[in-house]
């Protein structure tokens, strides 16, 4: 309840940051101070301009507050504080009695706030000025003493400065206690991270030499004579292995990038459907890697045309992040991933029946390398502890927010939002083929498809003619690696896998060992399992599943050739 009212003055710790916080908290601090001292004047009669002057400061601060709360502007809110605080204070000043008054006091609390909020040059600059205007005053008042307002009374003085004093003095408080605590915060985190560096460096020595240790014995046990069957078996130990070795550098080398702000997201337009059957596909080998067949997969989107717009590969990644989770921290029952659109965010999901998190660890797991089992290690699970890191890191990238809900034993559900702008539909009639094609202009680049299929051949010509694109066409792999070699003028190949005699994946290498550059699509005729890695592996850039649907067909295209 407090953090709430807090976060909604002060603003969200992590939207809006510590240093903004702390400023928020000044200008809320001076502006009550303003309003119990304009009642202090007030009831002591000290004056009408006085009064007026402390009276006018509470908007004046609100206004600043305001800009800097809500409008934003942190740096701007920094700088009207600065001066406004230094004008209004020579003005009290001037107003309350010079050096016989209280208002010296709030230059000591004023020369707080200068040195806490800035830094850098600049706070030299203002310190500078500090003490110029210090001077100024003090001169002003030897010379021209007189023209300084006056109390009218001892009585009223004492009673003024001495309010005056208590009141500044739990502004004081106030300020160097919040310092005080950040200060606190902030090396705590500090310490925790080191510790959490210190247990995944142990970690990470554990979970490299795993995997190298199986890769070395086994493929020692390759060198000795062996039967077909533990061949197999030891290739597919070391396959396994080297994927989980090369999926940690991966995440390694994520969220470095994430830490140094070097990631970008690159939104594109797919159908949502189309990353959820991705999705199955990598939970069904999760199953058979992890030898779990006690657990079903459900998936519920709302709609299975419902296209959006966003980086897939990230999305895919923070949900196959979540889809690992999932499977490993749970032994038998099932398994949800989904969607929802609620209102201008879609959430994702993913909920699981396995063995939960405790309540006091919820919001630890998204830091970097924190394990539950190393509070815990009664069964010990491969991993490092930055998986979930890296999503929230992501999804924040996206604009979006992840949390977990999670009760120990019963299971947890992980949720995640993006923003969502619904996009249209490609349209797939020949009428609108004809203008979604119409609307990209390709003239003057080649396009070389290798398709062994008339048919086939003919409708991707059909789809593509109205963007002016050149087509050149192979009907085999070797005629392919020919047309590349002797067409230079080539942009971009279209290769069929399934073709007679040498075949796509072949082609590609070969197309590969001639132009490095050049961007290959693979397109097959159904999704097996594999058939991306597959296609990569031989060189592909991308992979289009047929039937491949117009719009997909030129969106992919005009990913690569504009
Ligand atoms: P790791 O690679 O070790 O799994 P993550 O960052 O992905 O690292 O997860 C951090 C920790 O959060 C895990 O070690 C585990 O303790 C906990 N955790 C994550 N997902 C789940 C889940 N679905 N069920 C139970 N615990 C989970």
């Amino acid at each position: 309840m407090l953090k709430k009212w807090t976060d909604q003055l002060l603003g969200d710790s992590v939207e809006t940051g510590l240093e903004n916080r702390f400023n928020h908290l000044i200008l809320l601090l001076v502006i009550i101070t303003l309003l119990v001292a304009s009642v202090i004047n007030l009831s002591l009669d000290l004056g009408f301009w006085l009064t007026l002057l402390t009276f006018l400061g509470v908007p004046v601060m609100l206004f600043i507050y305001w800009v800097s709360r809500f409008s934003k502007k942190y740096m701007a809110g920094k700088w009207l504080m600065t001066i406004t605080l230094f004008v209004l204070l020579d003005l009290l000043w001037y107003q309350n009695s010079a050096s016989a008054g209280p208002i010296l006091y709030v230059y000591i609390v004023f020369y707080s706030i200068l040195i806490l909020v800035w830094e850098g040059p600049i706070r030299n600059v203002f310190v500078g000025a500090f003490f110029v205007n210090l001077v100024a005053l003090a001169w002003v008042e030897y010379h021209y003493g007189e023209h300084v307002i006056r109390y009218t009374s001892d009585d009223q003085r004492v009673v003024d400065v001495y309010s005056a004093l208590a009141i500044y003095s739990v502004l004081a408080t106030f300020l160097v206690s919040a310092a005080r605590n950040i200060f606190i915060r902030e090396r705590e985190k500090a310490r925790r991270s080191d510790r959490l560096k210190s247990a995944f460096l142990a970690n990470m020595s554990h979970e490299i030499r795993t995997p190298m240790n199986s890769i070395l014995g086994f493929s020692q046990l390759l060198a000795e004579p062996v039967t077909e069957e533990e061949k197999n078996q030891y290739v597919r130990i070391i396959n396994d292995n080297s994927i989980y070795l090369l999926q940690l550098i991966e995440d390694i080398i994520d969220i470095s990038k994430i830490e140094a702000e070097q990631v970008e997201i690159f939104p594109v337009e797919f159908e949502l459907q189309e990353l959820f059957e991705e999705l199955k596909m990598i939970f069904l080998q999760l199953l058979i890697k992890n030898e779990k067949s006690n657990i079903t997969l459900e998936y519920k989107i709302p709609s299975p045309h419902l296209r959006m717009r966003a980086d897939k590969t990230r999305l895919k990644q923070v949900l196959s992040n979540l889809l690992t989770n999932a499977v490993k921290f749970t032994d038998n029952g099932r398994i949800e991933v989904g969607c929802h659109i609620r209102g201008e965010e879609l959430e994702f999901y993913t909920c699981d029946s396995g063995i939960g998190i405790p309540p006091q660890h919820q919001q630890e797991i998204f830091e970097r390398f924190f394990k539950v089992e190393d509070k815990r290690p009664d069964r010990i699970y491969r991993g490092t502890g930055i998986g979930l890191a890296i999503s929230r890191n992501l999804v924040e990238l996206m604009g979006g927010k992840i949390w977990v809900e999670s009760e120990p034993g019963k299971g947890s559900c992980f949720r995640f939002t993006l923003p969502y702008e619904p996009v249209e539909e490609p349209e797939t009639s020949g009428w609108s083929v004809a203008r979604m094609a119409g609307k990209y202009h390709w003239e003057g680049r080649f396009l070389l498809i290798a398709e062994d299929e008339e048919s086939n051949y003919l409708y991707l010509h059909e789809v593509l003619k109205k963007t002016g694109i050149s087509i050149l066409r192979a009907t085999r792999g070797q005629e392919a690696v020919d047309m590349v070699r002797d067409h230079p003028e080539i942009d971009l190949v279209l290769m069929d896998i399934k073709m007679a005699g040498m075949d796509g994946y072949e082609a590609t290498r070969r197309i590969r060992a001639l132009r490095k550059d050049l961007p290959v699509i693979a397109q097959t005729a159904y999704a097996m399992e594999g058939d991306e890695a597959r296609s990569r592996e031989a060189g592909c850039n991308d992979y289009l599943a047929k039937p491949i649907k117009p719009g997909v067909l030129l969106q992919k295209i005009a990913e690569y050739l504009e």
